[in-house]
Order: C-alpha cells, then sequence, then structure tokens
C-alpha cells in the first residue's frame, strides 16, 4: 500500500509504502493499514502542527464510501471505514480504480471532460465510469467492471468464473498467458515482450496482441454507445505501449461506429500516483471541502518528497 498527505494547496508528501499482509488474512490487512493511517496522522501533526482534517482510502473489491463491502484479494468482509482510521478525523472510502478516476477527472487526463472512462489495464482490466465529474458505483459498489463483461460470449473461461471476458483477452497477464499457450517453445516474461515481438512481426505475438485489440475495441463500442463519453482516458501497465496500442485500437473503435463519431482516446496523466491522489481528494470531501484540486498543479504532484 502507499499513502501521502496531501495539503489544500496539492503539496504532496509522499511516504514509503508497506506491505498488506494479506498472507496473513483481513485482520491483519485491516490492522495494517490502520497503523500506516496512524503514521501519517503523526506525520501531518509533526510537519503541519494539526492532524489531517480528513483521510481518503482507496480498497479494492466492492466498496461504498463508508465500507469496504468485500475483496477477494484480500477476504474481508463490511469492514467500516472506522476500523481504518483513528477516532475523531472524518473519512471517506473508495474503489481504488475509481478513485484514480476520479483524480484523473479532477486534475488528470479528464480535467475538464465531464463524462469518460477511466480504463486500467494492467495484471487485470477495470473501469470507472465517470459521470458529470463523479465515478459512478452503481447500486451496490461494483459498477464499472468493464473488464468482466463478456466480449465473445463462447470463448476462454476467465478466473472470475464467467465466460469470455474482455480481461481474458486484453490484460497484461492475458497476453503472456495467451502467447505462451500458442507458442510453446518460447517465453515471453512480459506483456511488453509480446508487444514488442508483435511489432518486430512475430505471428503469434501478432496475432495475440491483435485479439487483445479487437476485444477492447468491441467492450469500448459498447460503452461509447451506451454512454456517449467524450473521452476515454486509458492507464495502466499496457498503456505505457503508448501508439503501438492507441493506433490500432482507435482505428478498429472508428470501424466499429457506424453512425458516430469516435471519441478521443487519451493516455492517463497521473500514472502510479492516480491512486493515492484520488485518495486525497476524498479526505478532502470527507473534511467538507470537495472542491479542493482542481487548481493542482501537475508538477507539484509529481515532485512530491519522500521524507
Ligand atoms: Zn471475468
Amino acid at each position: 500500500m502507499k499513502g501521502g498527505l496531501v495539503t489544500r494547496g496539492g503539496e504532496v508528501t509522499a511516504l514509503e509504502g508497506r506491505p498488506t499482509g494479506r498472507e496473513s488474512g483481513p485482520e491483519t490487512v485491516v490492522a495494517a493499514i490502520r497503523a500506516y493511517v496512524d503514521e501519517l496522522v503523526d506525520l501531518g501533526s509533526s510537519r503541519y502542527g494539526a492532524p489531517p482534517d480528513g483521510i481518503g482510502l482507496a480498497v479494492p473489491g466492492i466498496v461504498t464510501t463508508s465500507t469496504a463491502v468485500y475483496s477477494a484479494n484480500i477476504g474481508w468482509y463490511d469492514v467500516p471505514v472506522s476500523a481504518f482510521v483513528p477516532p475523531g478525523i472524518p473519512a471517506r472510502l473508495g474503489h481504488d480504480v475509481r478513485t484514480g478516476g476520479l483524480a484523473e477527472s479532477v486534475l488528470g487526463a479528464g480535467r475538464g471532460v465531464a463524462d469518460f472512462l477511466f480504463l486500467a489495464i494492467g495484471t487485470g482490466i477495470a473501469g470507472a465510469v465517470v459521470i458529470g465529474g463523479e465515478p459512478y458505483g452503481g447500486a451496490e459498489g461494483s459498477g464499472g467492471e468493464i473488464g468482466h463483461a463478456p466480449v465473445w460470449p463462447a470463448g476462454e473461461k476467465c478466473a472470475c468464473g464467467q465466460i469470455g471476458c474482455l480481461e481474458t483477452y486484453a490484460s497484461a497477464s492475458a497476453l503472456v498467458r495467451r502467447y505462451e499457450a500458442r507458442s510453446p517453445s518460447r517465453t515471453a516474461a512480459t506483456a511488453k515482450d509480446v508487444v514488442s515481438l508483435a511489432v518486430a512481426g512475430e505471428a503469434v505475438a501478432g496475432e495475440v496482441f491483435d485479439e487483445a485489440v479487437e476485444a477492447l475495441a468491441i467492450s469500448l463500442a459498447s460503452y461509447v454507445m451506451l454512454l456517449d463519453p467524450a473521452a476515454i482516458v486509458i492507464g495502466g501497465g499496457l498503456a505505457e505501449a503508448g501508439q503501438t496500442l492507441f493506433l490500432p485500437l482507435e482505428e478498429r473503435l472508428s470501424a466499429r461506429l457506424t453512425f458516430r463519431e469516435r471519441p478521443p482516446l487519451l493516455p492517463a496523466a497521473l500514472g502510479m500516483r492516480a491512486g493515492m491522489l484520488g485518495a486525497a481528494l476524498l479526505g478532502w470531501q470527507a473534511a467538507g471541502v470537495p472542491d479542493v484540486g482542481r487548481d493542482w498543479s501537475l508538477d507539484v504532484l509529481r515532485r512530491g518528497a519522500v521524507p
């Protein structure tokens, strides 16, 4: 886990990351988060002369603003926000990817764009549907799971139990798994390797990458038809492929949309910091200052010292 202090003016003090201890069970993770929050509160008190005005936490799984409802990775159920923070400081929870989407919306690639999709393509694929500047959580806190919306209904089985999910074809780990399955004599260490091989004209890597792009185009076409977004912001490890990914994806998506323009695809601006900065915005919301962040400078945010 990562954390930091962020002032109202956008000055960041990032604290060194800590292990969650999830191999020892959910109680250990809750205790580890609580201990990390205590450290941050102490750091804030010594640095600024008072404890933080609010605390925001971005966690995985099904999440509401007040409860970490469920996480398959961590194994917790219904943990209230009060379990993570010292008494007396207002706090708010958010879903990790939706919180990243909030940061991209307020101060990143989605700044000034009211309605967009933040798509994070990494080990898995997660999405945050931002509507009117706010990530949409759905009825029970699990909205935006575009990675588990099927693209090929008679396709491969996904780790989630469903068939043909986008994530099964287009995540970074899917690229590696699918390449290795078809090319047993060669092992590709990373998704980056598969992309490089595809660019170099290697046939199997080319097919696998092509199918990933096609799966993304199918998913994004459905999303565009349903929600008419102004942009699609793409982040996560695979987005680092840059134009190698963006150009064919733009072309495929345009080809699928016959009677409307394709919204622009934009690279995410905040990278690994999106979650922490989004959590800071949640903290300021909890403190009753919801408009904080719109004037933060990206340069200042990227600098953020580690004490
Ligand atoms: Zn799935």
